[in-house]
């Protein structure tokens, strides 16, 4: 597609009028959305409000669920009620809370003991690093527990009877492949396991559907895709079948089913909410409410048709003009991809570093990856059209080999 193609194809893009109120610089190009989701006008006048408003003039009384009040007390189940639709779960499924970190410990240590007695959680190389930490500071904490790592292709074969746990990214970080999610998680109930995915590089961009896979536990992230702002809360999700069972090692007084009661005694909410922990962050949590606001009339088949229109267009582009400067590693194949596409290039760090130089920022993964997120929200054709010129010109010129771009850098 040429320019005014590219154009012409945003006109009618029923999802451009959320771009719109996109707060980026003059002359930036942001592909890093699958990274940190850029800053909304409403979220910015949001958080004015719930600072200066809510917080300032409301004081204590702004946490009571009264009607005239925020209610910060209902704050993460209304929250988890806009996000639901986003991972294809019921309200009750979601607790929002913590960081993905905290969630996925909670999840693991959770579904580790719905398989009491099996001494296996089985993991893949390809995953995010603070996951397999995490499973392994759960696995030296509880003591009888072997985290299994194996390449991400190999993971059914090591599917058997003694895996109490499967825990995977849907989307890996680095590459943007997809896993078939509602494969392997069939796969490992065949084997009596349960499964606990990370959505982190999913939701928000791609059409996740967590009763579809008849998935069992998952986490995600919401400052990436769902734009949710830096350090936003994350989200748990626990499939109905396991709320009569499943129990947190966390238990915070916001997980019970009572907080004000102010009981001596631990009883769980019902739910996924026995997974809030402590005090909600409202400035954080204020800020994703309003990020999720901006989706509402907005369906994640949709979401995922735009992110596949996109990657799709960069990949030609990339195949059009780059001829044989960089390898395309993100699958080719869209159901296989998520909404990222990663570029091989020997020197990654400081053509990415060039980039950003020109407007055009995305990441770079060591040790030779350049990554582009395509969030479906914030991002246009044209957008597409001239990263791919800037990245064109950055190789064509050797603009990259300078020592101010050679030079190691510190951020992202
Ligand atoms: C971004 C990401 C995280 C982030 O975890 P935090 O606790 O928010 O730092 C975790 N897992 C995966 C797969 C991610 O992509």
């Amino acid at each position: 597609m040429d320019r005014a193609r590219c154009a012409a194809w945003d006109a009618t893009d029923p999802l451009g009028r959320a771009r719109d109120a996109v707060l980026l610089p003059d002359g930036v190009i942001y592909l890093d959305g699958n990274s940190l989701g850029p800053l909304h006008a409403t979220v910015a006048a949001r958080l004015r409000q719930v600072i200066e408003v809510e917080w300032g003039q409301g004081l204590i009384t702004s946490w009571n669920p009264s009607t005239r009040g925020p209610g910060w007390v209902g704050l993460p189940a209304r929250v988890a009620a806009k996000l639901a639709p986003w991972v294809g779960a019921d309200a009750d499924e979601i607790a929002v809370a913590d960081s993905t970190s905290v969630d996925l410990f909670k999840a693991l240590a959770a579904a580790r003991q719905l398989r009491p007695g099996r001494g296996v959680l089985l993991t893949d190389d390809a995953n995010f690093p603070t996951d397999r930490y995490v499973a392994e500071g759960l696995a030296d904490l509880i003591g009888d527990l072997e985290v299994r790592v194996v390449p991400t292709d190999e993971v059914a074969s090591h599917l058997d009877d003694q895996v109490a746990v499967l825990t995977l990214t849907h989307v890996d970080y680095r590459t943007g492949a997809r896993n078939d999610a509602a494969a392997l998680t069939r796969a490992a109930h065949d084997v009596g396991a349960v499964t606990v995915w990370d959505l982190s590089h999913s939701t928000g961009a791609l059409a996740v559907d967590l009763h579809a896979w008849d998935a069992d536990l998952a986490v995600g992230c919401t400052y990436k895709y769902l734009d949710g702002g830096p350090g936003a809360p994350a989200f748990l999700y626990l499939a109905r079948r396991w709320h009569e069972v499943a129990s947190t090692p966390l238990r915070g007084w916001f997980g019970h089913d009572r907080p004000f009661a102010f009981d001596p005694t631990y009883v769980p909410a019902t739910g996924a909410a026995r997974f809030l922990g402590g005090t909600p962050p409202v400035l954080s949590l204020s800020a994703l409410d309003a990020a999720l606001d901006l989706r509402a009339g907005i369906s994640p088949l949709d979401a995922e048709a735009k992110a596949r229109t996109l990657t799709s267009l960069f990949i030609d582009l990339v195949d059009a003009t780059l001829g044989g400067q960089v390898e395309v590693v993100t699958p080719r194949e869209p159901a296989a991809r998520g909404a990222q596409v990663s570029l091989r290039h020997p020197q990654a760090a400081a053509v990415m570093s060039a980039l950003i130089s020109r407007g055009v920022i995305g990441d770079h993964r060591p040790p030779d990856l350049l990554r582009f997120g395509f969030s479906p929200l914030i991002v246009r054709a044209v957008d597409v059209h001239d990263a791919v010129e800037v990245i064109a010109d950055v190789l064509a010129t050797d603009a990259w080999d300078t020592p101010e771009h050679r030079a190691p850098r510190t951020v992202t």
